[in-house]
């Protein structure tokens, strides 16, 4: 369970960017055209490692960057970045100064259209990225991976009316998060900086499959053989958690009205190793080739919790990091019923992986009993506390609920409740709220729970909680056991179904 339990901690946190305010009109007008920023993104067959890129846009500052990563190298994504040049409308050269961490200043005056044109260099895989280099670039015998931060420089200001156009191979295509532009076979619309910087895309020869709801569209990029003969189960996995979490939460996600996303991506490629990154409404993986079962279950597991942050963290999401235990914890528990849901996880493996994933990290994590779960900072040094423990929190209130209604109250109703309120805004909840929200629930006071295992640092006594349910569980020799009860009552049998996450619309 190593590779397991290292891959795992890497799953990355979402952060809400509030910084874009403007929503593009696909429709062009003579002046949209003229203040428009056009990116041309080139890839030669015969060389696909090298992108030229040019951009055609008025400046209103003299800074020019590439948005935050690569922090391992003294000149950030601009390693990779050469021939960089700029010319005006009459074909002169404007100096550009560089600057250190993939800054430079344009010696021309503002407001005047000018063309930037460079190259990236697709070497990324020469070197160390510590979130591995799904989160970067690379090139796979069926096309190219990029992040917008790696291969896009933009002008510090506050676009919107953004086009890219990729020219690549006849036989390719191009997968990315936005909008086609419908005269351009390869021209998307990007809505705002935001937009571009939170990117990602793929230019090839792989398989996409679109699935839509309302107006939400996820949309998968398949590369390789070994993805491509899985795409059938990719999509009965994807339809299957897509719909669980609309049926769980009412509908599709809803985003801050300053980050307003209509279409999700999830690039999928085969490679030698397994591994996963989210940035922005957006999903990378690599899954590696042959890599057996444990392979196949971080790679759903990775889906289904980034997806659920779509809600989680998109839609509804704290003002401050001490509740980072309820939204990677109750992430988690979601990512297990709707894999349950799918049929991926039985009830034998979802109670084994609660031991032989969760509890082992929880265990074994040496902030347990010293530091308390609203540390959020120390979420990815204390994966087991933070992660587990968040998980353990969400079926220990659950049960509690459960119990005290009747089965008739749960936490499902704590996240509807949470994107009622915030889906759609720009506000967030507090640790207090989810205190009150839960107290609420149960018709009990919860002060003592919150001031125990989540402001405190006693450990959450999760094997009683289980046990509520119709199962016996006990903490023996460092291991979770559970085992179902020999004979249980109806309200206990409801309550394991509850933890599965069998939706009774009770
Ligand atoms: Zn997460």
């Amino acid at each position: 369970m190593k590779t397991y339990a290292h891959l795992m901690a890497l799953i990355l946190l979402i952060t809400p960017f509030n910084n874009a305010n403007a929503h593009a009109d696909c429709h062009y007008s003579e002046s949209l055209i003229d203040n428009n920023i056009a990116y041309v993104v080139t890839i030669d067959k015969n060389n696909h490692r090298l992108a030229t890129v040019s951009i055609t846009f008025k400046p209103e500052t003299n800074l020019l960057y590439m948005a935050p990563g690569a922090n391992q190298l003294p000149d950030r994504w601009a390693t990779f970045v050469q021939n960089l040049k700029a010319t005006d409308t009459k074909g002169n050269t404007i100096p550009i100064e560089e600057l250190s961490g993939a800054k430079w200043k344009l010696q021309s005056s503002l407001n005047e259209k000018l063309t930037l044109s460079y190259e990236v260099k697709l070497d990324h895989e020469d070197y160390k990225w510590s979130g591995g280099i799904d989160g970067a670039a690379y090139a796979t015998d069926w096309g190219v991976f990029y992040t917008g931060r790696s291969l896009l420089i933009l002008n510090d200001n506050d676009w919107t009316n953004i086009t890219v156009d990729f020219i690549v191979p006849s036989d390719w295509h191009v997968t990315t998060p936005w909008d086609l532009v419908k005269d351009g076979a390869n021209k998307f619309m990007v809505i705002n900086q935001t937009a571009l910087m939170e990117s990602m895309f793929f230019a090839g020869t792989h398989e996409e499959l679109s699935l839509k709801r309302d107006d939400f569209e996820l949309v998968f990029a398949l590369g390789g053989d070994e993805i491509i003969a899985q795409k059938e189960e990719f999509k009965n996995l994807a339809e299957g958690v897509l719909d669980y979490y609309i049926e769980l939460m009412g509908s599709v996600p809803n985003p801050s009205p300053d980050n307003k996303f209509k279409k999700s991506i999830v690039i999928i490629n085969s490679s030698t190793l397994t591994d996963g990154e989210q940035i922005g409404n957006n999903i990378s993986m690599l899954i590696e080739k042959n890599g057996g079962p444990m392979s196949k279950m971080i790679s759903r597991f990775m889906f289904a919790h980034e997806f659920f942050h779509l809600w989680n963290g998109k839609s509804f999401w704290p003002t401050n990091n001490d509740t980072e235990w309820f939204k990677e914890g109750f992430t988690n528990y979601y990512t297990l019923k709707s894999l349950y849901h799918v049929g991926f996880l039985d009830d034998a493996s979802y109670l084994d992986i609660l031991n032989s994933f969760f509890f082992q990290r929880y265990n074994a994590d040496n902030g347990i009993g010293k530091i308390a779960m609203t540390n959020g900072a120390e979420k990815h040094n204390h994966w087991g506390l933070i992660y587990s423990g968040g998980l353990f929190v969400a079926i220990s209130q659950d049960m509690i609920i459960r119990k005290a209604t009747n089965n008739n109250k749960n936490v499902d109703h704590l996240l509807n409740g949470l994107f009622q309120k915030y889906g759609g805004t720009n506000d967030g909840y507090s640790l207090d709220e989810l205190r009150e929200s839960l107290s609420e629930l149960s018709g009990k006071d919860q002060s003592e729970f919150f001031n125990s295992y989540i402001n405190g640092t006693k450990r959450i006594p999760i094997d009683s909680y289980l046990s509520m349910a119709a199962l016996d569980a006990k903490i023996e020799n460092g291991a979770l056991k559970i085992e179902r009860k020999k004979s249980a009552n109806l309200l206990e049998e409801n309550m394991t179904k509850g933890l599965f996450g069998i939706i009774d619309n009770n």
